[in-house]
């Protein structure tokens, strides 16, 4: 049985050494298409703040680790499927065929269509040649301007602050995260990033980047304001790599549609991490959820399955955990509630002195999404209660009063024997 694996991020990684213990007599044959061996893009941030040299983000490193597990490893671009021969043709014209395929070929940085936004001062944040671009320009004193404060520009706000930068960053939403924050979350992290010197322009788009005439870049706003700059940043959002699945019959949305075996709709072939989309916990609707842990867990079930075995995986959850500029912020599921009539109904608690924040969205006694700022210490417990999904019975009285017992609730109904004590 031969098994290609499509990417070599987190997902290929941990869906080729699962397979080898799976299938020990198995021929795997792992593919990446970036010039550096499997790393995280999770430790492109400290490789910013110069924490980590290239080498840190490397997933595995010991010399020779895939070869003595036997996987193949290969350097090459997918470019077109044929599902019927059950081969791959690859840029360089040669074909790979396959018993089994797992597509992990993650996401790539969406540009979005404003002049300028090629210009060699412009960069992505996503990959170690991105993070080498921006090291060059990103000097002590240099201008930046980011465009997006979603989860990935939130991220990368801290390295570049700790890089000794002028930071601007221009958001097209009303706060900041606005895809993964309420808006008090939202504006609180606002608040604290803005008294940590970084300059936020919310509700303003990008209209055009220009050579400026005294500085390397002129970005206009669409509030009429234009801003003088060394470098833009864009992060502005991502979109799937299935271009090579295009004329097949694997189907794709937002992502490629899996079931809960990591399978597509073309039978033997399985997708996982950042390109999936999976059914979640809560409603099994399809869920593109890209974060690493994700695609590990993702990539586990896809192999057992690729490996015969039968392997389910327990609905994904929507978990994002940001750390911007020292403030740290959760969401979790369906963070921004349900609507009264079918049984919604949510709580607040707010505290701007101390910089923490609590939201709690219920689906009749079930804790269905959370936001929290500045709680670190227990929010395991709100994933437990969520993924969980536990029956919180007169618990949810107690907590629309005082959300912040939620440790308690996790702990009274998650471990009755806890109570009985
Ligand atoms: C700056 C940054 C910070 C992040 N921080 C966090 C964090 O703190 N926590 C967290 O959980 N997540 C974080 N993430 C997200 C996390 O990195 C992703 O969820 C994770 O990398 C997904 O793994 P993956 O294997 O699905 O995809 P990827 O890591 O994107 O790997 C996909 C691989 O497929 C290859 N590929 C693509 N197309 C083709 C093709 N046509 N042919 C062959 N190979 C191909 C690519 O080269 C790549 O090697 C961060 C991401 C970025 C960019």
């Amino acid at each position: 049985m031969k098994h290609l694996i499509l990417g070599n991020g987190p997902a290929g990684v941990v869906a080729a050494e699962t397979l080898r213990r799976a299938a020990p007599q198995d021929e795997i044959v792992l593919v990446g298409n970036e010039d550096s061996p499997p790393y995280s893009r999770m430790a492109i941030p400290y490789l910013l703040e110069e924490n980590i040299d290239e080498k840190g983000t490397w997933l595995r490193k010991a010399p020779g680790h895939f070869e003595q597990l036997r996987i193949r490893e290969l350097r090459g671009r997918a470019v077109a499927l044929d599902t019927e021969k059950q081969r791959m043709l690859f840029f360089d014209g040669h074909f790979e065929d396959y018993d089994r395929l797992l597509i992990a070929t993650g996401s790539h940085p969406v540009r979005p269509p404003i002049p300028g936004v090629d210009l060699p001062e412009v960069q992505t944040c996503w990959t170690l040649e991105d993070a080498r671009a921006i090291a060059a320009h990103a000097k002590p004193g240099a201008r930046v301007l980011q465009l997006g404060a979603g989860f990935i520009g939130c991220i990368i706000m801290e390295a570049l602050a700790k890089r000794g930068v002028e930071l601007t960053v221009v958001e097209m939403g009303d706060r900041m995260v606005p895809r993964m924050m309420t808006p008090k979350a939202g504006g609180m992290i606002k608040e604290w990033v803005e008294n940590k010197g970084v300059k936020v322009v919310t509700s303003a788009g990008v209209n055009r980047i220009d050579c400026g005439a005294g500085s390397p870049l002129t970005v206009s706003l669409s509030t009429g304001a234009k801003i003088d700059c060394d470098l833009v940043i864009v992060a502005a959002g991502v979109a799937p790599n299935v271009a090579f699945l295009e004329g097949t019959g694997v189907h794709v949305a937002k992502g490629v549609l899996v079931d809960d075996h990591l399978e597509t709709s073309v039978k033997g072939i399985y997708a996982a991490g950042d390109v999936a989309e999976a059914p979640d916990v809560f409603t099994g609707a399809h869920l593109v959820a890209a974060i690493q842990p994700n695609a590990a867990d993702q990539a586990r079930v896809a192999a057992l399955n690729m490996a015969g075995r039968d392997n389910c995986l327990n609905g994904v959850l929507a978990i994002n955990v940001l750390d911007t500029l020292g403030l740290i912020s959760t969401s979790f599921g369906q963070w921004w509630g349900e609507a009264a009539d079918k049984g919604g109904e949510g709580v607040e608690h707010v505290d701007e002195m101390r910089s923490r924040y609590l939201s709690l969205q219920f689906k009749d006694d079930v804790l269905i999404g959370a936001t929290s700022i500045g709680l670190t210490e227990h929010v395991g417990a709100l994933r437990g209660l969520i993924h969980g999904q536990v029956k919180l019975g007169k618990w949810k009285e107690r907590l629309l009063e005082t959300p912040l017992q939620f440790v308690d609730a996790y702990v009274a109904t998650s471990q009755p024997m806890a109570l009985a004590r």
